[in-house]
């Protein structure tokens, strides 16, 4: 037994801070990292945990009393020898030895140092991670930033949102031209060089990856390249090109991400088959291409490929291509693929994949169990992502990874281990971009000792297709489902001067209302640029909006986001470029 003087560790930039509660007594046995006292600052509740075990023998705060970093708080006779008192100090220069979480005790303060020590170590640099990595760095934490590969960004930057955009851009532009033909200008047929194309999409990627890094070095975040896995609740070990170091924390965010699906009985090893990765490297214009799942990657690269020259076919599995999406709201994308595509094949499932001399041979199963099958050059299997969870021995830190790869976290981002946070696509659906950036500056924030959690009300959804898809907060479908009350204003975009202007005007834009207080709870637009207008709806519903708000606010004419305005209107019975809907 030894005397040991607890003082308060580094709470970040606060100080005099309130005791709001003492939680122990004199004469109580604790083990080490138990709470002793619960701070309050104006931003953030924190525990300061006890530095060891032992017995309570004065204690000298109240509650009331404001505290700083180091001010004593309680003496203790500590069991043994080792600690010192302080802390916020990690007890030895050593990395800690891998050890299961159960033997070590989980702690937002590292016991022992890697080759590399950061108050934040972020796993995976995604939109989710160097979010995360880059605000927890602005609200002065060190931070280390692990990530497998050469380039930050993740899938989002690499091989999903940016380059399918840069390729759905080029769609656009080709398909525009070539119906304008319609319409008295004819273009000729484009000459399509893909080493070219592939240049433009690989320059946009540099110049954001590239853009990345340089704010990682202007924040001060070292980044570490490897593959990261944990050893311990406060360490990972790093396996990159240059051998395996290890990397200690105090706390850590994992943000490692998602992959494809793959499917049992496709021949994934066949360069002819390919998911989105590949599907965006446009190693060639297959003349004919299957599109297995009509999902929204699968759609967004089938517009691709149709655009490049491909006969397309999508097959699905659901009696709707993009299954969260209202029915009305993807007919008239369905409409429009249908004119364009070889084929879509709903309530369909593929029962085998098989690559012969002369292409792949795929085999369909309708809804009434008949079989047929067809040949195609590629086949681009979209069925879906996997979280990442399962593949960084998670267990090793205690951190619970459920049998999908999932980690759960609470709406701070924690998992179930306190000092370690989880973010994007391995925490849950909706597998989006900007709910990772959302997540990581929560995370991050959290982290940092503020008082943030979760709250979003909505995150919004598109399909970059042609006509775009986008849709926020509930949908009618979720509303018959769950038996939610709901009324409706639509306006169909054939009385939209803009629409038609553009020669586009099969979109259709829903506001859903509560009966009650005629707030927006959701929004759904299919049409060009549907997912830069359901942003305003998203405001809406973030901010309680109700139709009056949408129909009374000005909306510059002429243009789509007026569509908003009018959906609102039609909704109140005081659209004027329409027939008022009759009321009920
Ligand atoms: P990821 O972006 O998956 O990043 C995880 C990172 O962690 C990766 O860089 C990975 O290399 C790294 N990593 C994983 N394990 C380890 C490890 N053990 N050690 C070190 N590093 C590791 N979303 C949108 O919102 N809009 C879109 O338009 C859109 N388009 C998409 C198009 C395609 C083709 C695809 C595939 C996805 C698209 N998405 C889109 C989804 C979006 O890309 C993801 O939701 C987003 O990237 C998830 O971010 P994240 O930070 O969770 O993880």
């Amino acid at each position: 037994m030894r005397h040991m003087d607890v003082k308060v560790p580094d709470i970040g930039d606060f100080s005099d801070v309130p005791v709001v509660s003492v939680l122990v007594s004199v004469g109580d046995t604790v083990a080490a990292e138990d709470p002793l006292i619960e701070l309050e600052s104006d931003k953030a509740t924190m525990e300061v945990p006890s530095p060891a075990a032992g017995k309570v023998t004065k204690i000298v705060v109240a509650e009331g009393d404001k505290v700083s970093e180091g001010t004593v708080i309680m003496e203790l006779e500590a069991e043994g020898t080792a600690e010192n008192g302080a802390i916020e100090t990690p007890s030895s220069a050593a990395p800690a030895p891998a050890a299961p979480a159960a033997a070590a005790p989980a702690t937002g303060t590292a016991t022992g140092r890697g080759d590399q020590h950061a108050e934040v170590v972020v796993l995976g640099s995604g939109p989710g991670g160097y979010t995360a990595a880059f605000r927890a760095a602005d609200l002065g934490k060190s931070v280390i930033l692990i990530e497998r590969y050469p380039t930050l960004g993740g899938v989002c930057l690499n091989v999903g949102c940016i380059p399918s955009k840069a390729l759905l851009h080029v769609a656009k532009v080709i398909t525009e031209a070539e119906e304008m033909g319609d319409h008295g200008v004819s273009f000729a047929k484009p000459k399509i060089d893909l080493d070219e194309l592939r240049k433009f999409k690989d320059g946009v990627i540099g110049q954001l990856t590239g853009g990345l890094g340089g704010l990682a070095k202007a924040r001060k975040v070292t980044t570490v390249q490897g593959v990261g896995t944990f050893t311990g609740p406060n360490m990972i070990e790093v396996a990159g090109d240059a051998g395996t170091s290890t990397v200690s924390f105090d706390q850590c965010i994992i943000a490692a991400g998602s992959e494809p699906v793959k499917l049992p009985f496709v021949p994934h090893d066949d360069p002819r088959v390919i998911d989105s990765t590949g599907a965006l490297e446009l190693a060639d214009i297959p003349k004919k291409m299957l599109v297995l799942g009509g999902g929204i990657i699968g759609l967004e690269m089938a517009c691709v490929y149709d655009a490049l020259g491909s006969k397309v076919t999508v097959v699905e599995l659901m009696d709707q291509i993009i299954p969260g999406a209202d029915k009305d709201i993807v007919k008239p994308l369905m409409t429009r693929i249908k004119g364009r595509y070889e084929d879509i094949l709903l309530k369909t499932k593929v029962t085998d994949v098989k690559a012969q001399k002369n292409g792949l041979k795929v085999t369909f199963e309708d809804e009434k169990g008949e079989s047929s099958s067809a040949i195609f050059d590629k086949v681009l299997v979209a069925v879906g992502r996997r979280p990442n969870g399962g593949k960084i021995e998670a267990g090793a830190a205690g951190v619970a990874v459920d049998e999908r790869g999932f980690i759960a976290v609470d709406n701070q981002q924690r998992t179930n281990v306190p000092h370690i946070f989880a973010i994007g696509d391995l925490v849950g659906q909706p597998m989006l971009a900007h709910k990772a950036v959302h997540e990581g500056k929560v995370a991050a924030e959290v982290a940092a000792g503020h008082k943030r959690a979760f709250d979003a009300r909505v995150i919004p959804s598109v399909a970059y297709t042609d006509p775009e898809v986008a849709w926020a907060g509930l949908t009618e479908t979720e509303a018959k489902a769950k038996g939610i009350k709901y009324e409706k204003g639509v306006f169909p975009w054939a009385a939209s001067g803009r629409a038609l202007s553009n020669a586009r005007s099969e979109g259709m834009t829903k506001l859903l209302f509560d009966p009650e207080d005629d707030r927006v709870i959701g929004c759904a637009i299919v049409g060009t640029n549907a997912g830069d207008l359901i942003s305003e709806a998203a405001l809406a519903i973030e901010m309680g909006a109700d139709a009056v708000d949408l129909g009374h606010t000005i909306h510059p004419h002429p243009t789509l986001s007026e569509t908003v305005n009018f959906a609102a209107e039609m909704f109140e019975g005081t659209i004027t470029d329409l027939m008022p809907p009759k009321k009920k």
